[in-house]
């Protein structure tokens, strides 16, 4: 941490009794938050606990009710965004905003092109300036390259460049590794130390303690709108925090028990998928699973998973090869028709598969089965039927929201997640397919869904888990395929299976010297 003229600890940022009220919920209660010059500050809670309402209060893009905030010792009021950024405050979101066939260069300087004149555009100062940048702070970029060609952590540093280049102080990083691999978490952690070091502030949000305790300076937790403790790494220890963010005591290693493998319930045969562009991107997947068994997908992100999994709940078409659940054969059936045969499917995104963000949770909660009895005779929609049991899931499910009215959109990140979540575990499925069905979730909630897995499991469901968490697949799996560029590279049992081999096949595939994963799709 460095430390000011006069000796003491100067606070870049000062948030003072921030307060956000949106109808029946206080987002954020009276916050107060420090972040000193050349600090990494986590900030931890729940979901739904307001931390990325806080967050939106100091970029611009909702006003506070109450409180103030200042930079340097400074008051001052943000009107928005661009303001933010003209102070020097800049926002790494978890959706990227970039521009994929763009390079990586024009990613950066778009919005903010320095011109050589009226019209032009100064192309050559502006490379110039990033490539200074990229050498201060060790970015691994090629300038030229086109986003869409980069690994989620290039694309995630290219965000990271483009903050700086509009001379970021103060940089927010809303769950950064969500999508990450371990190699890469690395990476970007060492990267915050290196702009903490040239007296950058960082506020880290994440919902990852050991990650916070490896990289954090200082820790603040907040629980439903309050700051509920401020702790130092060297002070606590993970079950502490899971402690204070929840409230109650978490189990945070999954006890799973013992499997009672029956008969295949999924067979794939010789699958072949494309990806939206053509290109066979899962050349031919083979592979079971049966009853009561969970088979875990380790894999680098983007190695086919989505499209394996599309394939699987007929949200994409196969061009070859064999679905078979039960003993029926299902390739190509439609969604609606396999979640009739008893498949059930948490997407890995959410927003684009899972939930209608501006429909009411309630109609949500029923999305797969509106047209049927309780909810519906014929044409005739039975609501009481409706709310009692959106009531009774949000009960179960701990969902956080002022009622089952409000628009899906309102709730927080993990609350949407446990939305999805709700409405494909409360009711009985042969095969359960869970793409990432944990992230975005707090620790409490991780514990939550965990349990229920195993006990969906322990009914004789058949679980597919794809996860970009190793540890996740690592404890939760019965067996564990290696996916990396659409092939299943290798099997291993999961109770023995070790967590570096693991790591490394996602990595390599097995090959020594493999290629990039840039070189490989391009
Ligand atoms: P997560 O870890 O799940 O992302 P979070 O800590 O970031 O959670 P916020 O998104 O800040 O939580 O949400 C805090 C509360 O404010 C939640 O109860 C949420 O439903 C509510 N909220 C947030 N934005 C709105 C909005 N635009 N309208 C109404 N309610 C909102």
């Amino acid at each position: 941490m460095t430390e000011d003229a006069a000796g003491a600890t100067a606070p870049a940022l000062e948030m003072r009794g921030i307060t956000k009220r949106y109808p029946g919920v206080v987002a954020n209660d009276h916050i107060d938050l420090d972040v000193c010059r050349g600090e990494i500050h986590a900030l931890l809670g729940e979901n739904g606990a307001g931390k990325t309402t806080l967050m939106n209060v100091l970029y611009g893009l909702a006003r506070p009710d109450e409180g103030r905030i200042l930079l340097d010792g400074r008051q001052i009021q943000i009107a928005g965004p661009s303001d933010a950024i003209a102070r020097g405050i800049s926002m790494v979101h978890q959706h990227f905003m970039l521009i994929p066939v763009l390079s990586v260069a024009e990613n950066v300087i778009l919005g903010a092109e320095t011109m050589s004149n009226a019209v032009f555009v100064d192309r050559h100062e502006a490379s110039k300036r990033i490539a200074s940048l990229a050498a201060r702070f060790g970015f691994d970029l090629d300038p030229d390259a086109k986003v869409g060609s980069l690994s989620v952590g290039q694309q995630q540093r290219v965000e990271i460049l483009k903050a700086l280049y509009r001379d970021a102080r103060i940089l927010v990083l809303d769950e950064p590794t969500a999508v990450l691999t371990p190699n890469e978490t690395e990476e970007i952690f060492a990267l915050l130390r290196r702009l903490a070091a040239d007296g950058r502030s960082i506020v880290f949000i994440s919902h990852k303690l050991y990650e916070v305790l490896a990289v954090a300076d200082r820790i603040t937790v907040i629980r439903r709108g309050r700051v509920i403790g401020e702790r130092k790494p060297g002070e606590t220890t993970e079950e502490e925090l899971a402690e204070l963010m929840v409230g109650r005591e978490v189990e945070l290693t999954v006890d799973r028990g013992e499997s009672h493998i029956g008969e295949p319930v999924l067979r794939v045969e010789g699958l072949r998928v494309a990806d939206d562009r053509h290109h066979e991107v899962v050349p031919g997947a083979t592979f079971e699973i049966r009853a009561g068994e969970i088979l875990g997908v380790a894999g680098v992100a983007g190695n086919g998973q989505d499209e394996l999994v599309q394939a699987l709940i007929g949200l994409r078409r196969c061009i070859g090869g064999k679905v078979t659940l039960m003993g029926r054969d299902v390739t190509g059936l439609s969604p609606r028709r396999l979640n009739e045969a008893g498949v059930g499917y948490v997407p890995g995104d959410r927003h684009r598969f899972g939930l209608i963000l501006a429909f009411p949770v309630y109609d949500n909660l029923i999305l797969t089965s509106y047209y049927r009895p309780p909810f519906a005779h014929g044409p005739i929609r039975n609501d009481s039927a409706i709310l009692e049991s959106a009531a009774a899931q949000i009960e179960r499910f701990d969902i956080r929201t002022p009622s089952a009215r409000v628009l899906t959109s309102t709730l927080s990140g993990g609350n949407q997640q446990k939305v999805v979540v709700a409405r494909e575990f409360d009711r009985e499925v042969k095969l359960l397919i869970l793409d990432q069905p944990t992230r975005g979730l707090d620790v409490g909630s991780i514990e939550f869904i965990h349990r229920q897995i195993i006990a969906k499991r322990d009914a004789g469901t058949a679980v597919l888990l794809v996860s970009a968490e190793l540890d996740e697949v690592m404890e939760m799996s019965d067996r564990i395929v290696v996916m990396y560029r659409g092939r299943m590279v290798a099997e291993r049992d999961g109770r023995t299976a070790d967590k570096s081999e693991v790591g490394l096949l996602m990595a390599t595939g097995g090959q020594e010297g493999a290629a990039t994963q840039k070189e490989a799709w391009a």
